[in-house]
């Protein structure tokens, strides 16, 4: 069977220098993991990355694939053919007839001659190719500056032929950063905290506070639904899930009520920490930004850092709703973020949070909850789903 090949280009990671080989390394086995089922085989010749499938392998899926594989700044299905100007016309009808240009728009034949011995120069392959795209497309017009649809062909070692490339994500192979914990709620904001901590190489597994029954199942299903979703993006993603509700009627019980949001976020924090220790990840990531609710004060977020000594990340600290909630539709997370079972902290919240908390102050009333009995059963009584690379959930220890 003929195989599959598409085009991959790199972006950030060439520019690293000593290390390039690590992130490259990263994002090959990234890549594979998605697409092993068609013994995905991944070649590199002068700074571009050229993926081998079985002939099989389903378009969308791989599509899907790349597209939420960060590292990947853009891909293309390509085609090889020999170093041959009749070769190379053959197989541009073939690419044409594939992927075809649309009927009206114009054109750009963008073609590269690296290797020099062949006899032909860019200027007279792109002239030759232009003529048969005009004999198959006879309306388009050529346009060397802002074409609609450009056809690319680079002379290397064989021949290359590939029609524009589709954008990947960008940033950094997921794990060539470190491990971190994101706290994923139900919401909008922590879906999105999750992808954007990853891009920058981060593998992210997540943390959900589940108080049944004042949150109900669905709740719960939202949160594996979101898990799902985001799992492409992280290179798949494990999810705790902390049965938290004799910690919160605690905190309720025992806490001031104005400071019962405080107290739940000092306490999830706590939780966060050694859960992470325990799993050998080294940061905190939240879906917190700056002033958008009572608990996102600098004071108060300054109290909640202060109960771990680990590095906590908000990615989306400078971002205003709307912002967050545009990627959040880009990445698919938004039409279940907006679905109505509440997150736990919306039914025990305060109708006066505290706003300013003294840190000194609250952490002593923090310490007078006595809170660690309490959590050391939420993480003994802990769930652990897993979803793969390709959002599938997988053998959950439950
Ligand atoms: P989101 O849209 O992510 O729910 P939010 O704007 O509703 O955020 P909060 O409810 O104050 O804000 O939560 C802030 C952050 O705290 C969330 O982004 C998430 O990281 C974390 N968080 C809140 N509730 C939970 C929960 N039940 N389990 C895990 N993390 C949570
Ligand atoms: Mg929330």
């Amino acid at each position: 069977m003929e195989s599959k090949l598409y085009l991959i280009k790199e972006g950030e990671i060439s520019l690293k220098g000593g290390n390039r080989n690590l992130f490259e390394k990263r994002l090959r086995h990234n890549i594979k993991d998605k697409l092993s089922r068609w013994n995905a085989e991944i070649e590199k010749q002068k700074g571009r990355l050229y993926l081998h499938l079985d002939g099989d392998a389903d378009e969308e899926i791989v599509r899907k694939a790349l597209s939420s594989t960060f590292g990947v700044t853009g891909f293309a299905r390509a085609f090889k053919c020999e170093k041959d100007m009749d070769a190379i016309i053959k197989a541009t009808k073939e690419v044409l007839e594939a992927y075809p240009f649309a009927s009206t728009g114009s054109f750009k034949i963008d073609a590269r001659r690296e290797d020099k011995t062949f006899p032909l120069s860019s200027y007279d392959i792109s002239l030759s190719l232009a003529d048969v795209v005009h004999g198959m497309f006879p309306s388009l017009t050529v346009d060397l500056k802002h074409p609609d649809f450009t056809l690319h062909v680079e002379v290397r070692k064989d021949v290359y032929i590939y029609t524009d490339d589709e954008k990947g994500p960008g940033g950094l192979p997921v794990q060539t950063a470190g491990r971190a914990m994101l706290l994923l709620s139900g919401g909008i904001d922590s879906p999105v905290a999750a992808i954007r901590a990853a891009k920058r190489g981060l593998k992210v597994d997540c943390i959900y506070f589940h108080a049944y029954p004042y949150t109900s199942e669905l709740a719960l299903e939202k949160v594996k639904k979101l898990a799902s979703l985001i799992a492409p993006y992280l290179g798949g993603t494990r999810l705790y899930v902390v049965p938290f509700t004799d910690g919160q009627l605690r905190i309720k019980k025992l806490s001031y009520p104005d400071e019962t949001t405080l107290m739940f976020r000092a306490s999830m924090m706590q939780t966060a920490e050694k859960i992470a220790k325990e799993k050998k990840a080294t940061a905190i990531v939240t879906g917190e930004a700056l002033s958008q609710v009572a608990s996102q004060t600098l004071d108060a977020m300054s109290f909640t850092d202060s109960m771990t000594d680990m590095l906590v990340i908000r990615p989306l600290v400078g971002m205003d709703k709307e912002e967050i909630i545009k990627t959040a539709k880009e990445i698919g997370t938004y039409e279940t973020s907006i679905l109505p079972y509440e997150d736990c902290c919306v039914i025990f919240s305060p109708k006066h949070p505290v706003t300013h908390p003294i840190k000194e102050m609250s952490r002593k009333h923090y310490e007078a909850l006595e809170m660690d009995e309490e959590i050391d059963k939420a993480i003994g009584n802990m769930e652990t789903y897993y979803f793969n690379p390709l959002g599938k959930e997988e053998g959950s220890e439950v």
